[in-house]
């Protein structure tokens, strides 16, 4: 957690909750960095929208960058940031449905189809995470 804004910490403490409920996956907190896969933080993404967005997946809201091993597929290291400006004055539990939608990019899944229940469809990040989802996981990680 490289962050000190209660909103956003809050908000990606809710999501690896959420993340970790259906025992999938297991993220847990350290406070050494050099042991971080995932780093989240909070910044202000409006300003670097205008730049080559080369390796990121951006959902205005939020933003991961993730790298992956390409030998054995397996993820090096990911950052998810979310814009604590635009997030400011949102409730707590949309603000959580951002950070899920964002760790979850971080765990390696990509944006579901608009047809689909999912937190992965960048319109629809309402639903939070859904059994769509947590199947996924499953595949990506059995
Ligand atoms: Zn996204």
């Amino acid at each position: 957690m490289d962050t000190d804004n209660p909103k956003i910490k809050k908000a990606f403490r809710t999501a690896v909750k959420a993340w970790n409920k259906p025992q999938i996956v297991k993220l847990i907190w350290t406070d050494h960095r050099s042991n971080a896969n995932v780093i989240v933080n909070s910044g202000d993404l409006s300003s670097s929208a205008s730049q080559p967005n080369v390796g990121y997946v951006t959902s205005q809201l939020g933003s991961t960058q993730t790298s992956y091993n390409p030998d054995y597929h397996t993820m090096i290291k990911a950052t998810s940031t979310l814009d604590a400006n635009q997030l400011a004055y949102v409730n707590d539990q949309f603000r959580a449905h951002v950070a899920e939608h964002e760790l979850g990019h971080a765990l390696g899944l990509a944006h579901a189809p608009e047809y689909e229940h999912s937190v992965m469809v960048p319109r629809n990040i309402r639903t939070g995470i859904t059994k769509q989802d947590i199947k996924t996981l499953r595949m990506m990680y059995r």
